[in-house]
């Protein structure tokens, strides 16, 4: 069902009236239609988490959450037009526990920020692959403080040698993701978009 959604008048600003239907062509706006950023926040207002918007329509379209704020983009969908949503609250407090985030490939992308550890260089998660720092085959574990992210040229270097024997150095000493984390990056997210600021400064 949310593969029918598409974004074609992304890009129009909250002031516009909606164009008729098959009126706009697709554009860079698409990207920012349905994979940018949203903020999710508890139903205390805590923020606790960032997700695509497409994933906050489905969160609000099943009255699991609702919209705080726009992003000034529209969706359509059949006759159906409606804003993507830039921060969005669970309408129903959920406990978060203070302890690590789930050990994912997509969370330590996101704690390593997309940033291959060895090179330094930012990619897309796609071009990203996980650097056991102890190899496996040497029984490192498959865990946060041995697991970060890194480019395929880099890990191909290293290959089943230990930092120090491929001469190569981890940017950052590789920690679990907390909560403090996470905020640390919503914050620094936050910093391009107005209407997140209220919800991250306090
Ligand atoms: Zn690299």
């Amino acid at each position: 069902m949310p593969g029918k959604w598409n974004n074609s008048a992304a890009g129009l600003s909250r002031s516009h009236v909606l164009p008729a239907s098959g009126a706009e062509t697709h554009s860079p706006g698409d990207f920012y239609g349905l994979h940018a950023p949203v903020l999710v926040l508890n139903a205390s207002y805590e923020p606790i988490n960032v997700c695509a918007a497409r994933r906050a329509i489905i969160l609000v379209l099943k009255g699991v959450a609702m919209t705080e704020e726009e992003n000034g983009h529209f969706l359509h969908a059949a006759r159906l037009a409606m804003r993507l949503p830039s921060v969005i609250r669970l309408l129903e407090y959920r406990r978060i526990p203070h302890q690590t985030r789930a050990l994912s490939r997509k969370n330590i992308l996101l704690r390593d920020r997309n940033t291959c550890q060895y090179c330094g260089e930012f990619m897309a998660s796609g071009e990203l692959t996980l650097d056991h720092v102890v190899p496996r085959s040497r029984g490192g574990a498959s865990s946060w403080e041995n697991l970060v992210a890194c480019c395929h040229s880099c890990n191909r270097r290293k290959g089943n040698q230990l930092p120090i024997e491929a001469r190569m150095v981890l940017r950052r000493e590789p920690r679990a993701f907390n909560l403090h984390t996470s905020r640390h990056i919503m914050r620094l997210m936050g910093r391009s978009d107005d209407k997140w600021r209220k919800y991250l400064f306090y």
